[in-house]
């Protein structure tokens, strides 16, 4: 089993019908690089850099320490591709207390629709600008790619593009160095699925957060249990919102990839291939599953009996038989 697995993190992850499928992976810290290039990770797909926020007794990470750490992920990552995350706390990540009470990031009764994500980046623009600068700065040293969590306004982009350019001349005026980072979006609040081609005008990439995406279609809080069994990936709402997303990114020729829960589930991974989708980021423990099941799949197939999956009343059940080799849903 061990060598079949070594043997596999070697292995191209290349369909049937010889379509190229990148397998990325999400990551916390730096440290965690090593396990995704192990796995045969072809690039980190999302950094949740609100990691290096969390529990730190009050005093938030400067730029030079963002700075190290992004670093280090890319160097880990030997030229690959690293998405960094610009930070995501609030809702299920909460910062702790001191620094919480400091910013006036106190409890409120909605937190997953309160200040949480951009929202909050863009709320504390000083702290905004410092992890740009150190994410801009690791660009120096290996291929960063920067993505904005949360957005559901098309005014939060031009904010951020604003940012980005106030930053980039400080670090010009400086004399420090940093390369061009492309800037995508995740599209994980329905809002920003719905208006996809706008928002792609802002954008050169995408990431499906699958998991929030999912919570704030169904309006099911993904932590609360009471409400679990409603939690449904195959709801006919989340599998269009899906669908229909990664077929106007690769319309726009913008490149596309999911980062939630479900890239690294492979009871999903013939349903993404048939929408198209061509990248997935997961946790680096999933990635060898998931590369067995593109290695299995015929892309064209799947893509020809998916549109009877998005007609049907049950995508699961439909998905079931219409995947199955010579199966159809017509
Ligand atoms: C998501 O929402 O699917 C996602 C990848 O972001 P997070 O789980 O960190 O909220
Ligand atoms: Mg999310």
């Amino acid at each position: 089993e061990r060598a079949r697995l070594a043997r596999l993190r070697h292995t191209p992850a290349v369909t049937l019908d010889g379509e190229r499928v990148e397998l990325h992976a999400n990551i916390e810290l730096p440290a965690d690089a090593a396990a995704a290039v192990e796995a045969g990770a072809t690039g980190v797909g999302l950094f949740r850099s609100e990691f290096l926020f969390m529990n730190r007794d009050g005093e938030l990470p400067s730029e030079d320490e963002q700075f190290t750490a992004y670093r280090a992920a890319v160097e880990a990552m030997r030229g690959m591709p690293v998405t960094i995350r610009t930070v995501d706390v609030g809702a299920d990540k909460p910062l702790d207390r001191m620094s919480a009470s400091e910013l006036r990031h106190e409890h409120v009764l909605n937190p997953a629709m309160g200040l949480r994500a951009i929202r909050w980046s863009l709320a504390e623009p000083s702290m905004f600008r410092q992890q740009l600068r150190a994410i801009y700065r690791a660009s120096a040293f290996g291929k960063i790619r920067l993505l904005i969590p949360m957005v559901a306004h098309l005014g939060e982009m031009r904010q951020i593009h604003e940012a980005i350019k106030r930053v980039q001349q400080q670090l010009t005026d400086a004399g420090q160095a940093y390369t061009s980072v492309q800037l995508g979006v995740m599209i994980e609040i329905p809002a920003a699925a719905i208006m996809l081609p706008l928002l792609l005008r802002y954008v050169d990439f995408v990431s499906i957060g699958t998991n929030d995406l999912i919570q704030y279609t169904l309006a099911i809080d993904r932590a609360d249990e009471a409400v679990a069994h409603l939690y449904d990936p195959w709801h006919p709402a989340v599998v269009h919102l899906i669908a229909s997303s990664i077929a106007q990114a690769r319309a726009a020729g913008k490149s596309v990839s999911v980062c939630g829960e479900m890239a690294g589930d492979p009871a999903f991974t013939d349903l993404l291939l048939g929408m198209g989708l061509r990248s997935f980021s997961m946790h680096p423990s999933q990635i060898p599953s998931v590369k067995q099941r593109v290695l299995r799949a015929d892309a064209g197939r799947l893509a020809a009996v998916l549109p009877g999956v998005l007609e049907s009343d049950d995508p699961q059940k439909a998905a079931e038989l219409a995947f199955l080799p010579g199966g159809s849903t017509r």
